[in-house]
Protein backbone atom coordinates (compact mmCIF):
# COMPACT_ATOMS: atom_id res chain seq x y z
CA UNK A 1 0.00 0.00 0.00
CA UNK A 2 1.21 3.66 -1.32
CA UNK A 3 -0.42 6.13 1.15
CA UNK A 4 0.64 9.75 1.34
CA UNK A 5 0.04 12.10 4.40
CA UNK A 6 -0.52 16.08 3.89
CA UNK A 7 1.87 17.44 6.42
CA UNK A 8 1.43 20.98 6.22
CA UNK A 9 -1.59 22.49 4.23
CA UNK A 10 -0.22 26.67 4.59
CA UNK A 11 1.79 29.27 2.19
CA UNK A 12 5.46 29.29 3.35
CA UNK A 13 5.06 31.67 6.62
CA UNK A 14 2.18 29.06 7.75
CA UNK A 15 -0.60 30.05 10.03
CA UNK A 16 -0.98 32.05 11.93
CA UNK A 17 1.42 34.40 10.41
CA UNK A 18 4.42 35.82 12.43
CA UNK A 19 3.80 39.45 12.69
CA UNK A 20 0.08 39.24 12.26
CA UNK A 21 -3.27 39.49 14.12
CA UNK A 22 -5.69 38.66 11.45
CA UNK A 23 -5.06 34.97 11.68
CA UNK A 24 -3.69 35.00 15.02
CA UNK A 25 -7.33 32.58 16.33
CA UNK A 26 -7.11 30.21 13.72
CA UNK A 27 -6.17 26.58 14.25
CA UNK A 28 -2.31 26.19 12.98
CA UNK A 29 -1.43 24.89 10.03
CA UNK A 30 2.46 24.12 8.52
CA UNK A 31 4.37 25.32 5.74
CA UNK A 32 3.08 23.04 2.85
CA UNK A 33 4.99 19.47 2.85
CA UNK A 34 3.37 15.52 2.34
CA UNK A 35 5.18 12.48 3.37
CA UNK A 36 5.28 8.77 0.83
CA UNK A 37 5.37 5.57 2.33
CA UNK A 38 6.42 3.27 -0.25
CA UNK A 39 5.27 -0.43 -0.27
CA UNK A 40 8.62 -1.16 1.46
CA UNK A 41 7.86 1.24 4.23
CA UNK A 42 10.76 3.67 2.97
CA UNK A 43 9.76 7.31 3.98
CA UNK A 44 10.15 9.93 1.50
CA UNK A 45 9.18 14.10 2.53
CA UNK A 46 8.04 16.39 0.28
CA UNK A 47 9.67 20.05 1.23
CA UNK A 48 11.55 20.67 4.27
CA UNK A 49 9.79 23.03 6.48
CA UNK A 50 10.73 24.65 9.60
CA UNK A 51 7.97 22.57 11.36
CA UNK A 52 9.81 19.58 10.21
CA UNK A 53 9.49 18.64 14.13
CA UNK A 54 5.97 18.91 14.28
CA UNK A 55 5.34 17.26 10.68
CA UNK A 56 8.02 14.07 11.57
CA UNK A 57 5.50 13.42 14.58
CA UNK A 58 1.95 14.14 12.77
CA UNK A 59 3.36 11.39 10.64
CA UNK A 60 4.45 8.98 13.10
CA UNK A 61 8.30 8.81 11.83
CA UNK A 62 11.76 9.89 13.36
CA UNK A 63 14.00 9.17 10.25
CA UNK A 64 12.84 9.56 6.56
CA UNK A 65 15.05 7.54 3.87
CA UNK A 66 14.80 11.00 0.65
CA UNK A 67 13.78 14.72 0.86
CA UNK A 68 11.94 16.22 -2.64
CA UNK A 69 12.16 19.93 -3.22
CA UNK A 70 10.06 21.76 -5.38
CA UNK A 71 11.75 24.87 -5.18
CA UNK A 72 13.83 27.24 -3.42
CA UNK A 73 11.29 29.75 -1.82
CA UNK A 74 11.62 30.00 2.00
CA UNK A 75 9.04 27.91 3.59
CA UNK A 76 9.66 24.92 1.29
CA UNK A 77 13.64 24.74 2.56
CA UNK A 78 13.98 26.70 6.01
CA UNK A 79 13.72 23.06 7.62
CA UNK A 80 16.90 22.01 5.44
CA UNK A 81 19.72 22.79 8.29
CA UNK A 82 17.44 20.35 10.66
CA UNK A 83 18.93 17.09 9.64
CA UNK A 84 22.47 18.57 10.28
CA UNK A 85 24.66 18.16 13.29
CA UNK A 86 22.73 21.16 15.10
CA UNK A 87 19.78 19.31 15.49
CA UNK A 88 19.15 15.51 13.64
CA UNK A 89 22.67 14.52 12.87
CA UNK A 90 21.77 12.27 10.46
CA UNK A 91 24.20 10.99 7.05
CA UNK A 92 23.28 9.83 3.78
CA UNK A 93 19.54 11.36 2.80
CA UNK A 94 19.38 11.64 -0.86
CA UNK A 95 17.81 15.25 -1.77
CA UNK A 96 16.25 15.18 -4.97
CA UNK A 97 15.58 18.58 -7.14
CA UNK A 98 16.10 20.12 -10.23
CA UNK A 99 19.79 21.14 -11.48
CA UNK A 100 19.34 24.55 -10.45
CA UNK A 101 18.26 23.84 -6.82
CA UNK A 102 21.36 21.70 -6.78
CA UNK A 103 23.50 24.03 -8.21
CA UNK A 104 21.91 27.01 -5.58
CA UNK A 105 22.32 24.34 -2.66
CA UNK A 106 26.19 23.93 -3.63
CA UNK A 107 26.60 27.84 -3.74
CA UNK A 108 25.00 28.27 -0.45
CA UNK A 109 27.46 28.04 2.19
CA UNK A 110 25.04 26.88 4.83
CA UNK A 111 23.43 24.31 2.38
CA UNK A 112 26.83 23.12 0.76
CA UNK A 113 28.03 22.32 4.57
CA UNK A 114 25.51 19.56 4.69
CA UNK A 115 26.50 18.17 1.74
CA UNK A 116 30.43 18.08 3.06
CA UNK A 117 29.35 17.35 6.09
CA UNK A 118 27.28 13.85 4.23
CA UNK A 119 23.96 14.59 5.76
CA UNK A 120 22.24 14.70 2.31
CA UNK A 121 23.37 13.12 -1.13
CA UNK A 122 21.89 15.63 -4.34
CA UNK A 123 20.51 13.53 -7.39
CA UNK A 124 18.53 15.39 -10.22
CA UNK A 125 17.21 12.62 -11.99
CA UNK A 126 13.98 13.63 -13.28
CA UNK A 127 12.05 10.43 -12.17
CA UNK A 128 12.96 8.19 -9.44
CA UNK A 129 11.56 4.43 -8.82
CA UNK A 130 11.42 3.31 -4.76
CA UNK A 131 9.07 0.13 -4.18
CA UNK A 132 4.99 0.21 -5.84
CA UNK A 133 5.78 3.99 -7.06
CA UNK A 134 7.93 6.29 -9.20
CA UNK A 135 8.25 9.89 -8.74
CA UNK A 136 8.26 12.29 -11.51
CA UNK A 137 9.10 16.06 -11.64
CA UNK A 138 7.35 18.71 -13.87
CA UNK A 139 8.74 21.70 -14.36
CA UNK A 140 6.18 24.41 -13.59
CA UNK A 141 6.70 28.55 -14.14
CA UNK A 142 7.07 29.82 -10.81
CA UNK A 143 9.00 33.05 -9.95
CA UNK A 144 12.52 31.97 -10.08
CA UNK A 145 15.11 34.44 -8.84
CA UNK A 146 16.73 31.75 -7.22
CA UNK A 147 15.63 28.59 -8.88
CA UNK A 148 13.17 27.32 -11.03
CA UNK A 149 10.24 25.03 -9.73
CA UNK A 150 9.19 21.85 -10.32
CA UNK A 151 5.96 19.91 -9.49
CA UNK A 152 5.94 16.13 -8.17
CA UNK A 153 3.62 13.08 -9.91
CA UNK A 154 3.93 10.34 -7.25
CA UNK A 155 2.52 7.22 -9.64
CA UNK A 156 1.22 4.27 -7.50
CA UNK A 157 -1.58 2.24 -8.71
CA UNK A 158 -3.07 5.57 -9.07
CA UNK A 159 -1.21 9.14 -9.28
CA UNK A 160 -1.42 12.06 -7.21
CA UNK A 161 -0.21 15.74 -8.07
CA UNK A 162 1.89 18.12 -5.86
CA UNK A 163 1.78 21.32 -6.91
CA UNK A 164 2.15 23.91 -4.18
CA UNK A 165 3.28 26.61 -6.34
CA UNK A 166 2.70 28.09 -9.56
CA UNK A 167 1.89 32.20 -11.11
CA UNK A 168 -0.75 31.61 -12.90
CA UNK A 169 -2.70 29.03 -14.92
CA UNK A 170 -2.75 30.60 -18.58
CA UNK A 171 1.32 29.67 -18.35
CA UNK A 172 1.01 26.25 -16.66
CA UNK A 173 -1.81 24.73 -18.53
CA UNK A 174 -0.10 26.13 -22.25
CA UNK A 175 -3.99 26.14 -24.12
CA UNK A 176 -5.62 23.54 -22.05
CA UNK A 177 -8.39 23.24 -19.70
CA UNK A 178 -7.71 21.96 -16.14
CA UNK A 179 -9.27 18.64 -16.39
CA UNK A 180 -7.64 17.91 -19.74
CA UNK A 181 -4.05 19.12 -18.42
CA UNK A 182 -4.72 16.43 -15.68
CA UNK A 183 -6.18 13.86 -17.80
CA UNK A 184 -3.25 13.98 -20.06
CA UNK A 185 -1.12 13.79 -16.89
CA UNK A 186 -2.90 10.61 -15.74
CA UNK A 187 -3.57 12.58 -12.55
CA UNK A 188 -6.50 11.21 -10.05
CA UNK A 189 -5.87 13.14 -6.72
CA UNK A 190 -4.37 17.23 -6.89
CA UNK A 191 -3.04 18.65 -4.23
CA UNK A 192 -2.94 22.30 -5.81
CA UNK A 193 -2.15 25.91 -4.83
CA UNK A 194 -4.52 27.66 -3.62
CA UNK A 195 -2.61 30.51 -1.86
CA UNK A 196 -5.10 33.32 -2.48
CA UNK A 197 -9.07 33.15 -2.50
CA UNK A 198 -9.02 36.12 -3.97
CA UNK A 199 -6.93 38.41 -6.27
CA UNK A 200 -7.05 41.09 -4.01
CA UNK A 201 -6.62 39.83 -0.86
CA UNK A 202 -4.42 41.73 0.60
CA UNK A 203 -4.38 44.80 1.79
CA UNK A 204 -0.92 46.67 2.11
CA UNK A 205 0.60 44.24 -0.03
CA UNK A 206 1.32 44.46 -3.75
CA UNK A 207 -0.68 41.22 -4.81
CA UNK A 208 1.01 41.29 -8.30
CA UNK A 209 4.64 40.74 -7.27
CA UNK A 210 3.73 37.19 -5.77
CA UNK A 211 1.29 35.88 -8.15
CA UNK A 212 -0.87 32.83 -7.46
CA UNK A 213 -4.33 31.62 -9.13
CA UNK A 214 -6.72 32.59 -6.95
CA UNK A 215 -8.95 30.05 -5.62
CA UNK A 216 -12.31 32.14 -6.96
CA UNK A 217 -10.69 31.58 -10.65
CA UNK A 218 -9.99 27.95 -10.32
CA UNK A 219 -13.46 27.29 -9.08
CA UNK A 220 -15.01 29.63 -12.27
CA UNK A 221 -12.80 27.21 -14.38
CA UNK A 222 -13.56 23.99 -12.82
CA UNK A 223 -17.06 24.46 -11.89
CA UNK A 224 -18.72 21.65 -10.12
CA UNK A 225 -17.49 18.07 -9.60
CA UNK A 226 -18.21 15.81 -12.34
CA UNK A 227 -18.25 11.92 -12.13
CA UNK A 228 -14.83 10.88 -13.40
CA UNK A 229 -13.21 13.94 -12.34
CA UNK A 230 -9.83 13.47 -10.36
CA UNK A 231 -10.10 14.52 -6.65
CA UNK A 232 -9.07 17.83 -6.28
CA UNK A 233 -7.34 19.29 -2.60
CA UNK A 234 -6.64 23.34 -1.93
CA UNK A 235 -3.37 23.54 -0.46
CA UNK A 236 -0.79 26.22 -0.15
CA UNK A 237 -3.18 28.48 2.10
CA UNK A 238 -2.06 31.52 2.72
CA UNK A 239 -2.79 33.35 6.24
CA UNK A 240 -5.20 35.53 4.42
CA UNK A 241 -7.28 32.83 2.90
CA UNK A 242 -10.65 33.19 4.25
CA UNK A 243 -10.30 28.90 3.26
CA UNK A 244 -8.20 28.96 6.66
CA UNK A 245 -11.61 29.20 8.22
CA UNK A 246 -14.48 28.32 6.39
CA UNK A 247 -14.48 26.21 3.40
CA UNK A 248 -17.39 25.81 2.28
CA UNK A 249 -16.68 27.49 -1.23
CA UNK A 250 -14.63 24.90 -2.02
CA UNK A 251 -16.91 21.72 -0.51
CA UNK A 252 -19.99 22.73 -1.97
CA UNK A 253 -18.84 22.47 -5.68
CA UNK A 254 -17.33 18.96 -4.66
CA UNK A 255 -13.82 19.59 -3.92
CA UNK A 256 -11.41 19.57 -0.72
CA UNK A 257 -9.57 22.09 1.15
CA UNK A 258 -6.20 20.17 2.67
CA UNK A 259 -6.30 20.26 6.49
CA UNK A 260 -2.77 18.71 8.06
CA UNK A 261 -3.31 14.54 8.35
CA UNK A 262 -5.20 13.76 5.66
CA UNK A 263 -4.22 10.84 3.68
CA UNK A 264 -4.24 9.58 0.17
CA UNK A 265 -3.94 5.66 -0.71
CA UNK A 266 -2.20 5.84 -3.95
ZN1 LIG B 1 5.36 28.46 -1.45
ZN1 LIG C 1 -2.67 36.94 9.46
ZN1 LIG D 1 7.09 29.81 -4.27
Amino acid sequence: MIEVVLLGSAQDGGVPQVGCNCCIDLKQRYPVSIGLSDSDGGKHLFEATRNLGEQLRLWGVTEVDSVFLTHAHFGHVDGLGLFGKETMGVKGINLYCSKSMSSLIERTPNWSLLLTDGVFNLNSESEVKFPGVSIESLKIPHRSELSDMHAYLLRGDKTLLFLPDHDTWSETLEGKDIRTWLSDLGVDIALIDGTFMSEDELQNRDQSKIPHPPVKQTLQMLGQRQKGDPEIVFIHLNHTNPLCYDTNPVSSLGWKVGIEGMRFII
